[in-house]
């Protein structure tokens, strides 16, 4: 019997019409496909036996036919900065992680799209891991619901915005990404607004068209770290087969098809791209589309390669950018005592 494989659905990989449907073929009422929907997407039960409104018969019925595949938060490690790191574990063991950052003002969930990342950012944690699989949709928005949680119970306020910024890039998850957007912003879900969710990539041009073509009503981010294809290669290899010029390709597409900004993520290192080279190539490539800079805190990963550049480049970079009325923000970092900043998520603490 143990080694009887479970053969069993995991119910939350029906839509809403395949459960009714599936309802009315067992004889049943599809309202009763209503009722476990809500159970499953707008009351997060973990089990059929939380489904306190369906009978006995019911429950048993579907703990026979289906499982659900819930993630569980294994371990929670708290920043002296209040930002919460979530080791998240799967239903079949693999783990990844996801963050909450708390402002005064709002709540951001950081979450994860893939277990590890096919990517290989020299500077990024993450990369090292090897990529294991794409996570489910209803695997990323339980992370989002998780953080929800969190929030409501440390802050006592909901969750404000959701960052497609964990482990994994999300353009190479495409569909499930988009359908847990799709749940997180449903009202059959979290109903969030759209205007509060950001996916970034590292940069994937085709899929950054298919994404404009989709008409997505939430933000975009570009990893960029250099706007000089030597130098972005060196720090980012897959840059060699998605060069900056397909990049702005993509770019101006996107513009020109959703007429929304990008905001581009960008790290100064010392030696890398340090240099008034640097600071004129990114000038540039803000002017292909609207756009908005966000340059962010090195967070050290342990690899001599790369350390934070000095503060008065970060300067030159903020005031050049001004002086050519491109709007950039400096973003601290937050959780680093806990390894749970940008680049830094690697389930350390899970292994
Ligand atoms: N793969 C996607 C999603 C990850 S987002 C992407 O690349 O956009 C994580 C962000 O943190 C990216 O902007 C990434 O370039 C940045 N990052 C990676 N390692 C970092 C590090 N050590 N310090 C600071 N930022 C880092």
């Amino acid at each position: 019997m143990e080694n009887l494989k479970d053969t069993r659905k995991d119910i939350r990989s029906l839509t809403l019409e395949h459960l009714r449907d599936y309802f009315v073929e067992q004889g049943e009422k599809a309202f009763r496909g209503n009722q476990i929907y809500e159970w499953l997407w707008k009351k997060g039960a973990h089990s059929f036996d939380d489904m306190t409104n369906l009978s006995m018969s019911t429950r048993e019925f579907l703990e026979e036919h289906f499982v659900i595949n819930h993630i569980r938060v294994d371990d929670m490690q708290r920043s002296s900065d209040g930002t919460i790191k979530n080791a998240v574990k799967l239903h079949d063991g693999l783990t990844v992680e996801s963050v909450m950052i708390p402002t005064p003002t709002r709540t951001t969930a950081c979450v994860s799209s893939q277990v590890g990342c096919s990517l290989n950012c020299e500077f990024c944690a993450t990369a090292r891991l090897k990529r294991m699989r794409n996570l489910n949709p209803d695997e990323i928005y339980d992370q989002v619901v998780a953080i929800d949680q969190q929030s409501r119970s440390y802050y006592n306020r909901p969750l404000s915005n959701v960052v497609f910024m964990g482990m994994g890039e999300p353009l190479m998850n495409y569909n499930n990404v988009i359908k847990s957007i799709e749940k997180i912003t449903g009202n059959d879900g979290l109903g969030m607004s759209p205007k509060r969710i950001t996916l970034s990539t590292s940069g994937v041009p085709k899929m950054i068209k298919k994404l404009a073509d989709d008409g997505p009503k939430f933000n975009l981010a570009l990893s960029l770290h250099s706007a000089i294809d030597e130098k972005r290669t060196k720090i980012m290899p897959f840059n060699e087969q998605f060069p900056l010029a397909d990049i702005k390709e993509a770019l101006k597409y996107w513009y020109d098809t959703t007429g929304t900004r990008v905001t581009y993520e960008y790290v100064v290192w010392k030696g890398i791209n340090d240099q008034m080279e640097d600071v004129d190539a990114l000038v540039k490539f803000c002017k292909v589309i609207p756009c908005k800079v966000n340059i962010i805190e090195y967070n050290s990963i342990d690899d001599a390669r790369f350390e934070q550049a000095d503060q008065s480049v970060i300067d030159m970079y903020e005031h050049e950018l001004e002086r050519n009325r491109i709007v950039v923000n400096i973003r601290r970092s937050r959780g680093k005592d806990i390894d749970a900043a940008c680049g830094q998520l690697a389930n350390k603490s899970s292994q």
